[in-house]
C-alpha cells in the first residue's frame, strides 16, 4: 500500500506546480497589462504584444535587403536586416530573455524574403546549444526564430537535427583554423537528422560564418547534399562592402 500515497504525494506536487505556474503567468499577464510595453528600439511605446513600435517595425521593414557575404558549405545564406539600431535591441532581448516577442518581429523581417528553398524534405534547423546552456537558459534564441519562422515559410522545424558537444580546452589560445576545427567537432548528427533532408540552418546573428559552417559540415558528412543558412541578422564586419540589395521573392511589403 505504498503506491497509492506516493501517487497522492506526486498528484499534490503536480497540482501546486500547475498553480504556481497559474499564479505566474497571472502575475506576468497583469503586469503587461499594467506597464506599457517600451519599444525595444527607440524607448517608445509598442504596439500590442510587440517588441517595436510601429515607426522603429516600418524601419526595419524598409531597412535595405541585405545579402551576406558566402559561408563555406552554406549554399544559399539569407539575413533579415544588419545588426544595428532596433534589431540589434531585438536580438539582445531574444537571445538573454528569450523574448518571443522578439523573435515575431525579427521573423517578420526575414520573412520579406522568399525560404532558399522550398519541399517536404526541406526543414529549419535551429543552431542548437549546448544540453548544458539549453538548461541553464531554459530556451535556445535560434529555435524561438525557427518556430516564428515555420509559421512564415509553412517549413517544419527539426530542433534535433543536429546535437552540440561542450567545446574542450581553450578557445583564446586556439589559433583561427584549430578553433575552427575544434567548434566543427562540437556539432554532430541528432536524433531526428536525416540524411535525405534539405537543413535551413537557423542562427540569430551571422558573424565570421563560423557556426553555420560547422554545423553544415556536420550536415554534410552525415550525407546531406547542401544546406542553407538563415540568420536574422548580419553583423558586417568593419569596413564591408553594403551588396546589391536582394529583391528575391520578396512577400510583403
Ligand atoms: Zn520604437
Amino acid at each position: 500500500m505504498t503506491s497509492a500515497p506516493a501517487g497522492d504525494r506526486n498528484g499534490e506536487r503536480r497540482a501546486a506546480g500547475r498553480w504556481i505556474r497559474g499564479v505566474r503567468s497571472l502575475a506576468r499577464w497583469s503586469l503587461d497589462l499594467l506597464a506599457p510595453r517600451v519599444c525595444a528600439g527607440c524607448g517608445g511605446l509598442a504596439r500590442d504584444r510587440a517588441a517595436l513600435c510601429t515607426v522603429c517595425r516600418d524601419d526595419g521593414f524598409r531597412a535595405p535587403l541585405v545579402r551576406p557575404d558566402a559561408v563555406e558549405g552554406i549554399s544559399e545564406i539569407l539575413a533579415g536586416t544588419l545588426l544595428e539600431g532596433g534589431a540589434r535591441h531585438l536580438i539582445h532581448d531574444l537571445k538573454y530573455r528569450g523574448s518571443k516577442v522578439a523573435a515575431f518581429d525579427l521573423a517578420e523581417w526575414i520573412a520579406r524574403l522568399a525560404p532558399p528553398e522550398t519541399g517536404p524534405e526541406v526543414v529549419l534547423v535551429p543552431v542548437p546549444l549546448t544540453a548544458a546552456r539549453r538548461r541553464e537558459r531554459g530556451y535556445n534564441q535560434a529555435e524561438l526564430l525557427a518556430r516564428e519562422l515555420s509559421k512564415r515559410w509553412g517549413i517544419r522545424v527539426e530542433p534535433a537535427f543536429l546535437s552540440r558537444k561542450t567545446f574542450r580546452g581553450s578557445q583564446t589560445r586556439r589559433g583561427g583554423e584549430d578553433r575552427r576545427r575544434a567548434l566543427a567537432a562540437t556539432f554532430v548528427p541528432g536524433p531526428r537528422f536525416s540524411a535525405s533532408s534539405i537543413p535551413v540552418l537557423v542562427d540569430d546573428v551571422l558573424t565570421t560564418g563560423a557556426t553555420l559552417s560547422a554545423c553544415a559540415a556536420a550536415c554534410l558528412h552525415g550525407g546531406v547534399d547542401r544546406v542553407h543558412g538563415v540568420c536574422a541578422a548580419w553583423a558586417q564586419q568593419e569596413g564591408g562592402v553594403l551588396p546589391e540589395p536582394r529583391a528575391l521573392g520578396i512577400s510583403r511589403g
